[in-house]
C-alpha cells in the first residue's frame, strides 16, 4: 500500500482513538514525539549537504541569483493574495460577532517586537557556521552552504573529493528520511489522537467559525491559487501537483512544523513533481522559512475576529496595515509549531488591537497550526515547481507520471 494511504489510515484512526479516549490519549504522544524528533534529526544534515550539491551542479552562479529572486518574490506576492483571502473570509463569517469581549488591562499578554531590518540582515551571517548548524538557524545554514558550493565551484578539480562526500551523505540524508518515514503513520496515530483527546467539541464550538475561515481559506488558497498558478504560469496540471504533494501535506498537518517537514518536502519535490536537485534543495529550504501563505492568512481572519469580537472598527488603512505587517510577520515567523500565534502579537498591537484577544484564540492555536502549516508547504512546493518550469529544471516525466505517490525508487538526477 502506498505511503500515503497508509498516514491517511494512521490519522482517521488516532482521530477516532483520541475522540474514545479523551485527555486520557496523552499517553500515545511520546510514540509522536519519538517520530517527530526523528524527522527533525534529518533537517539540518539533509538541508546542508544537500544545498552544497546543489550549487556545486549547478555552476552557473547567475543561475542561481535569479532563482533566490524569483523565488522571494513569487513567495511575497503569493503571501499577500493569502492574507487578503483571511481578510475576505473574517469580513463575510465575522466570525467575532456577538461575543461582546472587553479589554482586561490585566491580562494582557506580552507583545512581539518587530526585529529591525538591519540586525535580521546582520543575522543572516553566521559569525560561527557550527554554532549555526548546532542551533538549526535554517537561513544561516543556507547563506554558509552557498558559500562554502561557490567556493568549492572556483577551486575546480581540488574540490572535486569534498563535492564527492556531500554528495554520498546527501543521498545517504534522503534514504535516511525514506527509512524514517516508514514509521509515518503510527507518528502521525499517536499524534493525531492527542489532539483529537485534547480539543474535544466543547472547546472547539464555540470558536466553530474561526476555524471553518481558516480552514475554507486554506483550501481555497491551495485549490485556487497554487493550482491556478501550476496551470497558468508553468502550464503544467494541476492535479498531479496535488496528488505529488499529498505526504508532505500530512506530515505538515500533524506536525505544524514546515522545517520539521523539509525532509518530506524535499522528497516529494523530486520523486513525485521531477524538481531537480539543485532547485529542490534551494528553494524549498528558503521557503520553509519565509514562506509563510497559511500563516499569514490565519492572521487576518484572527485580527478580524479579535476585533469584533471587542466590537472595534477598522478602517481601510488599518486593512492595508494589516496586509503589509502579516506579510512581513510570516516572513519572521520561524517553522515551528505554535510560532504564527507569537507573531499575531505583532500584527495586533501595529493596529492597536487587544492582546487579550490572543488568548482565545491561542486556546485552538494547534487545531488552525494545522491548517497554516499544510499551507505553507503547498506554497514552498508550488514554487519549486514554478521554478523549475521556468528554469528548465523540471523532469515533466515524472512530473506527469500516473501513480506520483507511489514511492518510485530515489531519482538520481
Ligand atoms: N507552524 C507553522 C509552520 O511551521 C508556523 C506557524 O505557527 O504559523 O509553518
Amino acid at each position: 500500500m502506498a505511503l500515503w494511504k497508509k498516514i491517511l489510515i494512521g490519522m482517521i484512526a488516532g482521530i477516532l482513538v483520541g475522540a474514545f479516549l479523551g485527555p486520557e490519549a496523552e499517553l500515545l504522544k511520546p510514540i509522536g514525539t519519538l517520530f517527530i524528533n526523528a524527522i527533525k534529526m534529518l533537517i539540518v544534515p539533509l538541508v546542508f549537504c544537500s544545498l552544497v550539491v546543489g550549487v556545486t551542479s549547478m555552476q552557473d552562479t547567475a543561475k542561481m541569483g535569479r532563482i533566490g529572486i524569483k523565488s522571494i518574490l513569487i513567495y511575497l506576492a503569493t503571501t499577500a493574495v493569502a492574507i487578503s483571502i483571511g481578510l475576505g473570509l473574517g469580513t463575510i463569517f465575522e466570525p467575532g460577532a456577538g461575543l461582546n469581549m472587553q479589554p482586561d488591562a490585566g491580562a494582557a499578554a506580552a507583545a512581539k517586537e518587530a526585529p529591525s531590518l538591519v540586525s535580521t540582515l546582520i543575522g543572516l551571517i553566521p559569525k560561527n557556521p557550527i554554532e549555526a548548524l548546532a542551533g538549526g538557524k535554517i537561513l544561516q545554514i543556507i547563506v554558509f552552504a552557498l558559500g562554502l558550493g561557490i567556493a568549492l565551484n572556483l577551486i575546480g578539480e581540488k574540490g572535486e573529493p569534498a563535492v564527492k562526500m556531500f554528495n554520498s551523505l546527501a543521498e545517504a540524508m534522503y534514504k535516511l528520511t525514506e527509512l524514517v518515514m516508514k514509521f509515518a503513520p503510527y507518528g502521525i496515530f499517536a499524534l493525531m489522537a492527542w489532539v483529537a483527546g485534547k480539543y474535544g467539541l466543547e472547546v472547539l464550538l464555540p470558536l466553530i467559525k474561526v476555524i471553518a475561515a481558516v480552514y475554507i481559506g486554506c483550501i481555497l488558497h491551495v485549490l485556487v491559487v497554487y493550482s491556478g498558478a501550476i496551470s497558468v504560469i508553468a502550464g503544467l496540471k494541476p492535479v498531479q501537483y496535488l496528488k505529488g504533494i499529498v505526504n508532505a501535506q500530512m506530515m505538515a498537518f500533524t506536525s505544524t512544523s514546515s522545517s520539521g517537514t523539509l525532509p518530506v518536502s524535499i522528497r516529494c519535490a523530486r520523486e513525485n513533481l521531477g524538481v531537480s536537485k539543485g532547485t529542490a534543495s534551494f528553494v524549498l529550504p528558503l521557503g520553509a522559512t519565509i514562506n509563510m501563505d497559511g500563516t499569514a492568512l490565519y492572521q487576518g481572519v484572527c485580527a478580524l475576529f479579535i476585533a469584533q469580537a471587542f466590537g472595534i472598527d477598522l478602517s481601510m488603512a488599518d486593512y492595508m496595515t494589516i496586509i503589509a505587517t502579516a506579510t512581513l510577520a510570516s516572513v519572521g515567523t520561524a517553522g515551528v509549531p505554535g510560532a504564527g500565534l507569537i507573531m499575531l502579537s505583532l500584527v495586533l498591537t501595529t493596529v492597536g488591537l487587544p492582546m487579550e484577544g490572543l488568548a482565545i484564540v491561542a486556546g485552538i492555536d494547534r487545531i488552525l497550526d494545522m491548517a497554516r502549516t499544510c499551507v505553507n508547504v503547498s506554497g514552498d512546493l508550488m514554487v519549486s515547481v514554478l521554478i523549475g518550469k521556468s528554469e528548465n529544471e523540471l523532469n515533466e516525466d515524472i512530473y506527469n507520471a500516473k501513480d506520483p505517490v507511489s514511492e518510485p525508487e530515489m531519482v538520481q538526477s
